[in-house]
């Protein structure tokens, strides 16, 4: 038997939510080398050009934190999914050129993100200047955690800082591999405020708690599922995947999007919704079409079976009507995954309509997730929202483990 504080169960006391993580205001930086880990994945068009720069500006705080403490500044980043190997198409050219405008300063970008040449500008390089490595995921050392990739991107470092929420629950060696090799590691302001507000979400909601999950895929939403169960009194599904949970139960949902291998799954879910009565809402009416297209007719439908040349692809007006009550009644909501098709606008309505509700309530509101983010400033109403989570994955997983591999990296054992 262990002994307690007086206001500690037991089960908390390992708990991952009561250690630190350590700050970028801990560490000593005036003339040290630092390596900052980032999320500079930013779209691209055709001609290479950024057309969203958020991700980049999101960093600034920290990059300029570091920048005004006189580090020595390493920034190493993804794009896209080189997969292992040099794509000159996915150079984080275009990035050093925004960057450097964007902190005034010179950004020289590495031909590479190890080797004699990139050790030579780590050495060479001072506090006037910054540099960037060439994309980090070039190298299939980066997603392998392969610790001699971690040792030779450490090599000549002094501090770690890591400001690339969206990454930390992947456990790649630019993540998790260097932490341990360096003598001082922190967090960014980004994964700070990202983790405070999750934490929130977690460890002390206020109730009603209310999670609204939507998108495409049953499969990347099960596990928070589960988690969430803990938590939220309310779970409402919108999206596709709220036809795989009718599939489960022997509905027939036509050409819907469903997840066929994931019924069980699904219904596994419903019921240990229903043992932990934790009230579980599917959509009772729906907007269905032939297909996904803005051409397509349209018409609302209401029960089973839905025709098998029609697919559901947004929730009709008495469902939105029904979740925008229990939204309006909640004090925390956490929000992952559209109603519908929202990207066309004729089944966009049931997103809009939440997006909305969520931001009217009077409620510590959360949304995560690429396409919940977008379809929060497509209703225009991101302002209302208490925080977009910067990582959809990353978010998801925290919510549902309570920490992230990259979180660990930087916490005090
Ligand atoms: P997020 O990026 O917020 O985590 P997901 O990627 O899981 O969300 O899901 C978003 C996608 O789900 C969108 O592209 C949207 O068109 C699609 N989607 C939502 N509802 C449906 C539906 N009923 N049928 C087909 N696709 C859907
Ligand atoms: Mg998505």
């Amino acid at each position: 038997m262990g002994i307690f504080l007086p206001d500690e169960r037991p089960d908390q006391v390992h708990h991952p939510l009561n250690r630190t993580m350590r700050s970028l205001k801990d560490l000593d930086l005036e003339g040290k080398t630092v390596f900052l880990r980032v999320d500079f994945n930013v779209p691209l068009d055709e001609a290479g050009e950024i057309w969203d720069d958020t991700r980049i500006k999101a960093a600034l705080p920290t990059i300029n934190y570091l920048l005004e403490h006189k580090a020595k500044l390493i920034i190493a980043s993804h794009l896209g999914r080189p997969k292992g190997q040099h794509k000159p198409e996915l150079s984080l050219k275009p990035v050093a050129k925004k960057l450097s405008e964007l902190i005034s300063r010179e950004v020289m970008l590495a031909p590479d993100v190890v080797g004699d040449e990139v050790d030579q500008m780590k050495a060479d390089l001072s506090q006037d200047k910054v540099l960037l490595l060439e994309n980090i995921r070039f190298h299939p050392g980066e997603k392998g955690n392969d610790p001699e990739f971690s040792q030779k991107l450490a090599a000549g470092i002094d501090g770690y800082v890591n400001d690339a929420f969206g990454t930390c629950h992947r456990a790649h060696a630019s993540v998790v591999g260097i932490p341990p090799l360096v003598k001082q590691s922190a967090a960014g302001f980004l994964v700070e405020k990202e983790v405070e507000y999750l934490k929130k979400a977690i460890h002390s909601p206020q109730k009603p708690y209310v999670a609204i999950l939507g998108g495409a895929k049953v499969s990347d939403k099960i596990p928070v599922i589960e988690s969430l169960l803990n938590r939220a009194e309310n779970i409402l599904i919108g999206g596709a995947m709220a036809y795989t949970f009718f599939l489960a139960q022997g509905y027939d949902v036509g050409r819907s999007l469903v997840e066929e291998e994931k019924k069980d799954l699904a219904l596994q879910a419903y019921h240990k919704a229903k043992e932990k009565q934790v009230n579980i809402y599917l959509p009772s009416d729906y907007t269905v079409a032939a297909e996904a297209s803005e051409e397509a007719e349209a018409q609302t439908l209401a029960g089973f079976p839905i025709p098998s040349d029609l697919m559901a692809l947004d929730i009709g007006p008495k469902t939105i009507e029904r979740y925008t009550g229990i939204i309006t009644e909640a004090r925390t909501i956490f929000w992952n995954g559209p109603m519908g098709v929202f990207e066309i606008d004729k089944f966009s309505e049931g997103t809009m309509k939440i997006a909305e509700a969520v931001a009217n309530a009077e409620a510590l509101s959360i949304v995560g997730g690429g396409d919940s983010v977008a379809a929060v400033y497509k209703a225009g109403v991101s302002e209302k929202i208490s925080h977009i989570s910067t990582g959809g994955g990353a978010s998801l997983e925290f919510i549902a483990h309570e920490t992230l591999p990259g979180i660990e990296a930087l916490t005090e054992k």
